[in-house]
């Protein structure tokens, strides 16, 4: 049992009076699971200590809910046991209406992390980083469409990628949603029209991986809370209207050593040092074997097409918008320093796992030395397959069946992250594939249109 302080005691308290004093009356504390949803309990604020400390109580399946309301068995999930939902107070934030949130992880009853937490996994990515010497940044791109209520398409007259024409048509739902990320300290960077119609994207600032993983699911609700107050939906799928472009959720990433950053000041292309290399190598390697974190779900294949910046074909390259890996370099126009995106990246992913999934195989990649491929300067979908052959870049699979086949027979996924958060991701997505292969592309983006959205 985990054993109370009483430094603990003065910080529930302290949370406890700012809340009350916020006007705060229920806290909700969420976990992300195997699906990519996001499950929650609340409590009124008087148990907010009991939420924190000793945590409510959560069946094993919690890992394994699908997207469609199922559950998804395994030989270790069952329904019988518990867990605990603790959640974290340093993460509370005031919501609007009288309600609270903070990130949770889960627990097994004797006190020890539920091996399946993703975001307890990525805690534990962290600090075998830190014990390493090294220090991550993370930050989180996230974009959706907005929808009718039942998830249709919004009439909109006209619309233009990127253009002012969408800021201004919903200009009251951006108001609101940046005034409450304001009121709740989310620092959004920039938000903008982005090319689907009525889709939109903003931007996170880099933060350690567990807090920027947290605040991804904090935008997610404030995004939910704002479009309903304006009549609609938020849809986070990866393919919400199949033929079009779908939603990413590119994350960057930046690790530094003794205070110096890897990705810049040192002597390879573009100032790369040798570890940061070695990091890159080690991700361009390792992410067939750990795609199915990323783009595990049954919708993400149809949105890994050339030509839709989803960053399809597996190379990195600089500002490479085609590639799985975009290397941003240090520069006057880059305050953030040089980093490193994964552009491959859906919204149906676990964000934790595919924060840990990726800083997983920077950190292997360091450990065993990669070596850093050929940067790839162009769009790769112009070269011929004879050329892309030879530079040795490929398209990464976009069949749900094979990205999660790999993942389920990879060593070095299980190695690096563990039996219980692959078979769990296995077991959904599985369940995914079985129950919706009936469908047509457009039924299935249909049906599953608003899945994520929290
Ligand atoms: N919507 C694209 C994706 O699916 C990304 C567009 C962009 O580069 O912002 O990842
Ligand atoms: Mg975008």
């Amino acid at each position: 049992m985990t054993r109370i302080t009483s430094a603990d005691e003065s910080a529930v308290a302290r949370a406890q009076r700012e809340l009350q004093e916020a006007g705060v009356r229920t806290v909700i504390g969420t976990v992300v699971n195997a699906s990519g949803i996001t499950l929650a309990k609340s409590v009124p604020l008087a148990r907010l200590g009991t939420f924190h400390q000793a945590g409510m109580g959560a069946a094993p399946v919690w890992h394994v809910f699908t997207i469609d309301g199922g559950i998804a068995f395994t030989d270790s999930i069952t329904p019988v046991g518990d867990m605990r939902l603790k959640i974290d107070i340093t993460g509370l934030r005031v919501l609007q209406g009288g309600w609270a949130w903070a990130p949770a992880s889960l627990f097994e009853q004797a006190g020890a992390p539920s091996p399946a937490c993703a975001r307890g996994l990525l805690a534990g990515v962290d600090g075998s980083l830190n014990q390493a010497g090294y220090q991550a940044l993370v930050g989180h791109e996230l974009e959706f469409f907005l929808t009718s209520p039942d998830g249709s398409a919004l009439e909109t007259t006209s619309w233009v990628p990127y253009g002012a024409t969408g800021l201004l048509d919903r200009s009251e739902f951006l108001d609101d949603l940046l005034s409450a990320m304001n009121q709740a300290g989310i620092p959004i960077e920039q938000i903008h029209a982005e090319y689907g119609r009525n889709q939109f994207e903003f931007s996170l600032p880099p933060a350690s991986p567990v807090h920027a993983a947290d605040t991804v699911v904090l935008a997610k609700i404030m995004v939910g809370i704002a479009a309903r107050a304006h009549s609609m939906q938020a849809s986070f799928s990866p393919s919400p209207f199949p033929g079009t472009v779908g939603n990413g959720a590119h994350q960057h990433f930046s690790l530094q050593k003794n205070g110096l950053p890897l990705f810049s000041g040192g002597s390879g292309p573009y100032g790369i040092s040798g570890e940061g290399g070695a990091a890159i190598g080690g991700i361009i390697a390792g992410l067939p074997d750990i795609q199915g974190f990323l783009t595990g779900s049954v919708l993400s294949g149809s949105r890994l097409a050339p030509g839709t910046w989803s960053g399809a074909y597996l190379c990195w390259g600089l500002e490479n918008r085609e590639a799985s890996v975009r290397f941003l370099n240090e520069g006057r126009s880059n305050p953030h320093g040089a980093n490193v995106e994964v552009k491959i990246v859906d919204p149906s992913a676990n964000v934790y796992l595919a924060s840990a999934a990726i800083l997983a195989l920077a950190l292997e990649g360091i450990r065993s030395g990669r070596k850093l491929p050929a940067a790839v300067p162009g769009d790769p979908g112009r070269l011929s397959e004879d050329e892309r052959h030879r530079a040795n870049i490929r398209m990464l699979p976009n069949s749900p069946a094979a990205i999660i086949d790999t993942l389920d027979t990879s060593r070095l996924a299980r190695g690096l992250l563990g039996d219980a958060v692959v078979d769990a991701t296995v077991a959904v997505r599985r369940y995914e594939q079985r129950t919706s292969a009936d469908l047509a592309p457009d039924e299935l983006a249909e049906r599953f249109r608003l899945a994520w959205s929290i």
